[in-house]
């Protein structure tokens, strides 16, 4: 079920348009491996009390570090993704980012460029 919609969101992507971005959350095929955990540019990921979950006030969707989603890109249950209830604009995404990390001077001048990573680029 989980994979069946991480594969319908490009589609739906291109249909609505890259303004509407959902921050990414974790299902209940999560297997407690941990192994998203670690690969958050954000430390949105933390374990919760049955799988692992996603704070959404942290996630970026990794735009402004990666090309890649990389918790659903490291997940082998494909229990990470996308929230619909989570509609983001990739502006707001790295806006978060560099609130989120006001020590790299180096992200918030790629945000002021808008050349940053990001998956939505692909
Ligand atoms: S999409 Fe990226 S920023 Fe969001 S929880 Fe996953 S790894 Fe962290
Ligand atoms: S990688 Fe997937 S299965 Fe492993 S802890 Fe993260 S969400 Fe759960």
């Amino acid at each position: 079920m989980a994979s069946s919609i991480a594969a319908a969101l490009p589609l739906a992507r291109r249909l609505l348009g890259r303004s509407v971005i959902m921050a990414y959350s974790i299902t209940s095929d999560c297997i407690n491996c941990g192994a998203c955990e670690p690969e958050c540019p954000n430390e949105a990921i933390r374990e919760g009390a049955d799988a692992y979950v996603v704070d959404a006030a942290r996630c970026t969707e990794c735009v402004g570090f990666n090309d890649k989603v990389a918790c659903a890109a490291v997940c082998p249950t494909d229990a990470c993704v996308a929230d619909p209830k989570m509609k983001e604009t990739e502006a707001q995404l790295i806006a978060r980012a560099v609130a989120l990390h006001p020590e790299k001077a180096d992200l918030k001048a790629k945000a002021a460029s808008g050349k940053f990573p990001s998956h939505l680029r692909n």
